[in-house]
């Protein structure tokens, strides 16, 4: 294709995708959506989350665009049989954040609509070395903050510059997963306990308890300690796996039977990753890669997931058509 052509279309997605015919051309048939921290106020939060308001602008879009919520099972089962009568989605949330029951619960009820939380052992048991909840602690505190493992100092006085502090950080981290832990002493020199804030933010035990009885809800698991997997031994992997199946089944007394891999990112999760969790008893595992669901011959243990970055962006995405145009470039 032209590459002027290509570019225009990759540009210009959000546009075109209001364009009547252009869904039927590239949507898929599901979409599986991720959510993490759904937040009534995400300035305050540093833009860490979906606001509620976008939130209840997505499911009011699907309900208005003709497209079914319905749950992970049901989709796959549409999928397997080849239902083509409607197109339906997926909605899912990672890590067991306290907001997705007090924020987003009633807006779900609301819509009568099913959703997948999938949840890493260590939230509810408050081991969980959150370092993404440290470090945006640590932004909202100070104005000047050393992250020395990176060795740069950032002066940030303003919402606008923790932000962006925040996310090159964040940014860093995500190039080498296990560069997290290395934050550990910077957050204690400045007196930020991770169980506590993972009190604050995570659903405990008995939350998640009743929450598992919500006839609208199902519990997934996402690992133990929330490592990128790949970065582990295989011996190492599985337990991560197996252990948080075991602890949730244990703890909710009901079968959990998929799973989230954390961060789900090409470098997070591959074939092996696919293999250990079929291998330990997962019927289907979801990533982060961005696209949608096109038909039945799907891999189950490495499902695609979008997110919803904004009102232009998500109908976008539900088109088909950013999908399409990063695939010709
Ligand atoms: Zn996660």
């Amino acid at each position: 294709m032209n590459p002027v052509l290509r570019n225009c279309l990759f540009y210009g997605a959000g546009h075109f995708s209001q364009l009547p015919g252009v869904r039927a051309l590239f949507a898929g048939r599901a979409v599986i959506i991720v959510h993490h921290e759904i937040q009534r106020d995400c300035q305050s939060e540093l833009m860490t989350g979906t606001s509620v308001s976008l939130f209840e602008y997505s499911l009011n879009w699907l309900r208005r665009e003709g497209w079914s919520i319905v749950s992970l099972d049901e989709c796959l089962q549409r999928l397997a049989s080849n239902d083509r009568s409607r197109r339906y989605a997926v909605l899912t949330f990672d890590d067991g954040y306290r907001d997705n029951v007090s924020v987003a619960l009633p807006v779900l009820e609301r819509n009568n609509a099913p959703f997948m939380m999938y949840v890493p052992t260590g939230a509810p048991t408050r081991s969980l070395q959150s370092w993404w909840l440290g470090l945006r602690k640590l932004f909202l505190l100070r104005d000047k903050v050393t992250i020395d493992a990176l060795g740069r100092q950032f002066h940030c006085s303003d919402i606008r510059s923790k932000i962006s502090a925040f996310d090159e950080v964040r940014r860093w981290i995500h190039e080498d997963y296990r560069r997290g832990a290395m934050l550990a002493p910077t957050l204690e020199q400045n007196g930020i306990s991770l169980a506590a804030l993972n009190d604050e933010y995570f659903l405990d035990e008995r939350e998640l308890r009743n929450l598992a009885r919500h006839p609208l809800a199902s519990i997934g698991g996402h690992t133990t300690s929330h490592p990128a997997l790949a970065s582990l031994d295989t011996l190492s992997a599985r337990a991560e796996l197996a252990d948080n199946r075991s602890y949730l089944e244990n703890l909710l007394q009901l079968p959990v039977r998929h799973v989230a891999y954390p961060f789900g990112t090409p470098r997070a999760c591959g074939p092996r990753e696919e293999r250990l969790a079929n291998e330990v008893g997962f019927q289907s595992a979801v990533t982060t890669r961005h696209e949608q669901l096109h038909d039945s011959k799907v891999n189950h243990f490495a499902l695609p997931r979008i997110g919803v970055n904004g009102r232009s962006d998500f109908r976008a995405r539900m088109s088909g058509i950013v999908e399409a145009a990063q695939a010709l470039r």
